[in-house]
């Protein structure tokens, strides 16, 4: 986890931006990944200098400025009293801060494109007043989560009140934007050089997005990969994976793609920034975090009244509020 705010780097002709909502913390390693034996998960873990009584998951939101379009690719847990902090502690939810101390504006977001419709990605679509968050966006979500998770018939047959909870934030989040939804189908054109892939397993309507510019391909996965114990075992699955066999087929064909295009990752939930690149590595793959790509660059989109004001392109700070290090667990009604 780290407390790094936003950074920014170029990919291709494109200028990126990453800002943290914050981390979310969730029970113990060795229950969030159905399939594997807790020893292994440790020793992973271990190896990694990573802690085993709990996992911590940062929350990488992408900015893409693609020719003049600005594309947010989700949104984190958003800061309605009543949704994402009472949910998920108040370490999370800091997007919106975030984005104004890179120097862009919620207003100058064109798009706004899900990887899917689960709360630590579309609840942030609301400002913490209940009205959109990007008021100039058009909203890109899969065809088939949206189909899913604003279908008051499902929610009513949830009787968890948690679960629960994923259907109607969602639907709260994603319904003010009205004709300014975008349901997307596999292979949909979000601006130049952004196209979505049809991921169906962790959630029905998940999407990847492939970002490319100047015969360089980024690829935004969303969650379907949360952890590097999923690229040590892409056959184990993740908690919160809706359909898991179907989310383990997903994994392996893109790990695969991804290693044979030689293509770079933005990854949602890795340590922040979650750039890197894959390697194989025995029956799996291995991170390599991407270094040095950080490029000072001003960004265009500059929050009125506001300077990016530094010479430097990373930031530091403490979420006002955060209990990143306290020892209270939270377990997130789905991720
Ligand atoms: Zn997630």
């Amino acid at each position: 986890m780290s407390d790094e705010t936003w950074t920014r780097f170029t990919h291709g002709g494109f200028t990126c931006t990453v800002v943290s909502d914050g981390p979310l913390r969730l029970g113990p390693a060795k229950n969030s990944f159905p399939g594997s034996t807790p020893n292994e998960v440790d020793a992973i873990l271990l190896r990694n200098g990573l802690p085993t009584d709990h996992v911590t998951l940062d929350q990488n939101l992408l900015i893409v400025d693609a020719e003049g379009t600005l594309v947010l690719f989700d949104t984190g847990v958003g800061a309605m009293p009543d949704l994402g902090r009472r949910v998920y502690g108040p370490q999370a939810g800091q997007a919106l801060a975030n984005m104004e101390a890179a120097g862009i504006s919620p207003n100058a977001i064109d798009v706004v494109a899900l990887t899917h419709a689960h709360p630590d990605h579309c609840w942030g679509l609301l400002a913490p007043d209940g009205t959109p968050a990007f008021p100039n966006a058009r909203v890109v979500v899969g065809a088939a989560d949206h189909a899913h998770f604003t279908d008051p018939d499902k929610a009513a047959q949830v009787t968890d009140p948690h679960i629960r909870n994923q259907y109607t934030g969602a639907r709260t989040n994603l319904s003010p934007y009205g004709d300014r939804l975008v349901l997307a189908e596999d292979g949909y054109s979000v601006a130049t050089g952004i196209t979505a892939i049809a991921t169906p397993g962790h959630s029905p309507g998940h999407l990847v997005y492939e970002i490319t510019s100047e015969g360089q391909t980024l690829v935004v996965w969303g969650d379907l990969c949360h952890h590097v114990v999923l690229l040590e075992h892409p056959e184990w699955a993740f908690v919160f994976d809706g359909d898991k066999e179907a989310a383990v087929a997903q994994r392996q064909s893109v790990y695969r793609g991804i290693v044979d295009g030689g293509r770079t990752v933005l990854s949602y939930h890795f340590p922040f920034p979650g750039l890197g690149t894959l390697t194989t590595r025995g029956g799996g793959y291995s991170w390599r975090p991407v270094a040095g790509r950080t490029a000072i660059v001003r960004s265009p989109h500059q929050a009125s009244g506001r300077e990016q004001g530094s010479d430097t392109s990373r930031s530091s700070k403490t979420p006002t509020g955060s209990t990143a290090s306290s020892s209270a667990g939270i377990w997130p009604t789905s991720l």
